[in-house]
């Protein structure tokens, strides 16, 4: 006979919690069930850190306490690792959301519990509930532990909420996910995805001086998904390598192209995603293509998100300074869109400061500028101009936002009032037309 307990934490075997679940949803009265899962963000570090005897003991004592004692729980089980499900008794009176706040504040003293004795793992436990109610008398065990589990990877990757319920709507958001994370590498082959390019404009002499590439992701249908839907996605996957590999790839395919037919080119600035931060292999990647291409440093130029410096700021000034090496530019994109950075300006070798659109947001009743931001905005202009930073301003959208940031000194300028940005084709019209002979970067 196999065992049917959990060594470790004494709790029932997966299998086993799964049959009375089962058994316990069909017998459901004036009830409902919550399937409560939790794992916990850090547990490796204790692992690793005091020793697997101290992970087992971490997960025994979190085990007692929540189940010891506990007159609503009806089955438990450890699931793997420090994945614990339990299902418990929760009364009518009590509503979802009050629930998953007790969880929450159950979750919270937990973490303070064992913060004085681990006190470097900045442990978190993150549980996923679902609620199963006498309409769902047919739902089996499983599947409710799978959508606990789905609201559970969730609250693993908020970091200012550790308890998340499942909503069926989750299930539509996994859908979309799972199509477009699995048809990324067939849609790049089959040329679905596309650069789009975003003139930038010097602001004294309006002359276009570069561009911003931008995935595009056109479905044989014509429709478009945009990248705001899809990149957190493959964020996640890690297809982002991929898809900034096949981004790189084209741009220098395509100013390669243009320099060998002696057109007129202009720099083009690519996105980097911060997955690229853990391997650096992005590093080899840009070198092996100047290699094959063999076109002047100066037109290609990368845009770091300004959160990336933050969160990792010894990889990122890595990163900066080996794409300096190779003779680029930097700039730190999406300037002021949520972090204080300011003091990280100083000490970042980086080249461009780009502005985020937020602060050419409109007040809420006319279209000028808020005087707030204006104030912010120049200030950074005149810090970036004594720091030797250029500075561009994206999101430009009107004529008197553009006459204000000539006024103000800055320099370049990115938005819909010049230029939405466009397919290839389009772009190349464009460099024909506006390019004036000295602009023409080709050393
Ligand atoms: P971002 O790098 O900040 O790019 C600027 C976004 O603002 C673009 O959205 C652009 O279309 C939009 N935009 C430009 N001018 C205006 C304007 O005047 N008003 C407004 N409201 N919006 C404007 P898009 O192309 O949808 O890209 C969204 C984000 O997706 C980008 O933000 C970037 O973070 C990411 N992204 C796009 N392409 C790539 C890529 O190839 N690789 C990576 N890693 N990320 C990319
Ligand atoms: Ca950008
Ligand atoms: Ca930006």
């Amino acid at each position: 006979m196999t065992e049917m307990k959990d060594i470790l934490t004494g709790l029932d075997r997966y299998e086993q919690f799964l049959e009375k679940l089962e058994k316990e949803i069909k017998i459901m009265s004036d009830y409902r069930i919550a399937v409560i899962y939790t794992d916990i963000r850090h547990f490796k570090y204790i692992n690793d850190t005091y020793g697997y005897k101290r992970g087992d003991m971490l997960l025994r004592e979190f085990v007692g306490k929540v189940t010891r004692g506990n007159t609503h729980m009806l089955c438990a089980a450890r699931v793997y690792s420090d994945n614990i499900v339990m299902a418990a008794r929760l009364e009518n009176g009590v509503s979802n959301n009050a629930f998953r706040e007790f969880i929450c504040r159950e979750n919270e003293k937990m973490e303070s519990s064992f913060r004085e004795k681990y006190a470097s793992a900045a442990l978190k436990f993150c549980t996923g509930i679902s609620i199963i109610s006498k309409d769902d008398r047919r739902l089996d065990s499983a599947t409710a532990v799978s959508n606990a589990n789905l609201a559970r990877k969730l609250a693993k990757e908020m970091d200012n909420d550790c308890c998340v319920l499942f909503d069926n709507k989750m299930l539509e958001g996994i859908r979309r996910e799972v199509e477009i994370t699995s048809s990324l590498t067939g849609a790049i082959e089959s040329g679905e995805l596309k650069i789009f390019y975003q003139p930038k404009v010097e602001t004294d002499t309006l002359q276009l001086i570069g561009a911003e590439a931008l995935i595009r992701w056109q479905k044989p249908d014509g429709n478009f998904i945009y990248p705001d839907e899809f990149i957190p996605l493959i964020e996640r996957s890690g297809q982002i390598v991929e898809l900034d590999y096949f981004v790189y790839r084209e741009v220098f395919r395509f100013i390669a192209g243009r320099i060998r037919d002696k057109k007129p080119v202009v720099p083009i600035s690519v996105n980097v995603s911060r997955a690229h931060l853990h391997k650096m292999e992005i590093l080899t990647y840009v070198e092996s293509l100047f290699e094959t291409y063999q076109i002047p440093s100066e037109l290609i130029e990368f845009e770091l998100t300004e959160s990336i410096y933050i969160e990792n700021t010894e990889q990122a000034l890595k990163l900066v300074e080996g794409l300096h090496n190779m003779g680029t530019k930097v700039s730190m994109d999406d300037f002021g869109s949520g972090y204080s950075s300011l003091n990280l300006l100083s000490k970042l070798p980086i080249d461009i400061i780009k502005l985020d659109k937020v602060f050419l947001k409109d007040d809420e009743i006319g279209n000028k500028l808020r005087e707030n931001d204006k104030i912010i905005i120049s200030c950074v202009i005149e810090m970036a101009r004594k720091l030797r930073i250029t500075s561009l301003c994206e999101g430009v959208e009107t004529p008197e936002q553009s006459d204000y940031l000539s006024q103000i000194g800055c320099e370049i300028q990115q938005g819909y009032y010049f230029s939405q940005p466009i397919p290839q084709e389009q772009f190349e019209k464009l460099l024909e037309e506006n390019v004036c002979e000295e602009k023409v970067t080709v050393s």
